[in-house]
């Protein structure tokens, strides 16, 4: 339920966060390694800025990765999905929309199917109804591999949407000097990410939190707008602090034993 939660600490825990997203990553190449039934989509991935003046255009060949690079489009809209050989929707209609240049989060408890949102969006799957846009083109007629090569992961054990970047990147020591935060960054290839945001460190590193449950989306908002509504999002929040209160009680034991 808490993956999604745990601090992101570059500094301090850099070691263990490694680990973590190395196993997630391996699950992910496992994953497009074992692609794959769906058929490939033809066309290039067009720019972000091609889609936003006309999101029904047709994908213009030849964007390069550096264009990519400068935002991705990312619109699910009304999608529904269920595995092969099951018979249950595990999305229920879910819409949800990233602006080039925008952050998004997607929290839930274990099993709500933010994974399966991924999924979708680099076609390891297609949607049983609705559609996945990236760039204003349906996936389905984009090739997977400028697609892939797109789209990277950020693995669960992280937060980077509730406070600025550098507070998030120096969570566990608030003491890192300047020169310390960039290197770190450079070290977890952040800093390409820093330069193109307009507020550079001081970016509040998300704009909108989408609350998986069950397959739908049950709350969206800004981190304090969520907090306010009192739902699911501010009960994870409460368990969260709990359990960080509770580490860090443990963990002044362990240095007074
Ligand atoms: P977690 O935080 O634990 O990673 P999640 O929110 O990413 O969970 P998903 O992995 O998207 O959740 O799973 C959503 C639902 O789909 C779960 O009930 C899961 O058991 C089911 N599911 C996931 N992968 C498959 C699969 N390959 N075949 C059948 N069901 C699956």
């Amino acid at each position: 339920l808490l993956q999604v939660w745990s601090p992101l600490s570059f500094l301090g825990w850099f070691y263990r966060e490694l680990r973590q997203s190395l196993v997630d990553l391996e699950d992910m190449l496992r994953l497009l390694k074992t692609d794959n039934s769906v058929v490939d989509g033809s066309h290039a991935l067009p720019t972000a800025a091609a889609s936003v003046a006309d999101g029904s255009a047709p994908a213009r060949r030849g964007a390069t990765r550096q264009q990519a690079s400068q935002g991705l489009a990312v619109h699910l809209q009304n999608v529904t999905y269920g595995y092969p050989g099951t018979t249950r929707n595990v999305l229920k209609g879910v819409s949800l929309s990233a602006a080039p240049g925008e952050s998004i989060a997607i929290v839930g408890p274990s099993g709500s199917g933010k994974s399966t949102i991924l999924r979708l969006l680099v076609r390891l799957f297609d949607a049983g109804s609705g559609a996945v846009f990236v760039n204003g083109v349906d996936v389905r007629e984009l090739r997977k591999k400028d697609l892939r090569g797109a789209v990277g992961v950020i693995p669960q054990d992280t937060v980077l949407f509730n406070d600025t970047l550098r507070h998030n990147v120096a969570y566990s020591r608030p003491s890192a000097t300047f020169e310390e935060l960039e290197k770190a960054a450079k070290a977890a290839k952040l800093d390409a990410v820093v330069a193109r945001l307009s507020k550079g460190w001081e970016s509040l590193a998300c704009d909108r939190i989408y609350v998986l449950r069950d397959g739908i989306v049950a709350e969206q908002g800004s981190h304090p707008q969520l907090l306010a509504k009192g739902g699911l999002y501010r009960e994870m929040w409460r368990l969260q602090e709990a359990e960080q209160a509770v580490d860090s009680i443990c963990s002044h034991d362990a240095e007074d034993a």
